[in-house]
């Protein structure tokens, strides 16, 4: 990639969408640009503001049901994020960001509100909340190693035939319906029930994300402060011995 180019990330609405600090994720990957001597900036699209189409990545988070309808609300009368997935731009959608990229919601008082569609799932509430560390075996080979992440979400979603699993669930819940599987990929949009931010905790899924930005294959890079958090992180799990589906009210 010529190095005079800059990429931009947008952090969509992270203060409705910020409860769990998954803006994290965009500030994780700036930064692994920055390491390979990239230039990029991040770019906080505010509610009320109209989402640019051109940004190179995009992050939306996680928030409560409340939240995420008035995101979903008013991303439903905005074409940027339309556009941007239109063109092939990625996105990374974790939780009720997840969910509002669906194609409806109930929320967990029972209302249902309609999401915007591009990701090929619905959601409902669960009977129990779902809180804890989740670990996964990588669907479609974007990793070698496991996911990691942390969950805490009371909607449970199932996706249609359009959008495959993003991992298979090892230990914790996931998308919490039907398989035991974990999160939501199509086209362009990786979508995840997990926090962390899950970037932080997966540097694999931070370079397919940019991988994808940029068109081509970036350099390996490791970081040993993110080596260390990933085997403390799974090494935790291993230790409690969490089993698959174990949740927490
Ligand atoms: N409010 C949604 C739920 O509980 C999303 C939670 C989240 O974003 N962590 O399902």
């Amino acid at each position: 990639m010529r190095g005079d180019r800059e990429l931009t990330v947008a952090v969509v609405y992270p203060s409705l969408l910020g409860t769990y600090g998954d803006a994290g994720n965009a500030l994780v990957l700036q930064r692994r640009l920055q390491w390979r001597g990239l230039r990029a900036r991040l770019v906080a699209v505010e509610v009320g503001e109209p989402v640019p189409e051109h940004c190179d990545v995009y992050v939306l988070g996680g928030a409560e049901d409340g939240a995420g309808r008035t995101a979903a609300d008013m991303l439903a009368g905005d074409r940027g994020l339309r556009r941007a997935v239109a063109a092939g731009r990625p996105v990374l959608a974790v939780c009720a960001g997840l969910q509002i990229l669906g194609h409806e919601v109930r929320t967990h008082t029972g209302q249902d509100h309609a999401g915007l569609g591009l990701l090929d799932l619905t959601t409902a509430p669960r009977a129990a909340r779902a809180i804890g560390e989740v670990t996964g075996r990588p669907v479609g080979g974007w990793s070698a190693d496991l996911l990691s992440g942390f969950e805490n979400h009371r909607g449970s979603s199932v996706l249609g035939s359009a959008a495959r699993p993003l991992a298979t669930v090892l230990s914790g819940v996931g998308n919490g319906a039907g398989e035991p599987v974990e999160g939501a990929v199509q086209g362009s949009i990786v979508a995840t029930y997990l926090h962390g931010p899950v970037l932080a905790r997966n540097p694999a899924l931070a370079d397919w994300l940019l991988e994808s930005a940029v068109g081509e294959a970036l350099e390996p890079l490791e970081v040993e402060s993110v080596t260390r958090l990933r085997a403390e992180r799974l090494g935790a799990v291993r230790a409690h011995g969490r089993v698959r589906g174990r949740t927490t009210t």
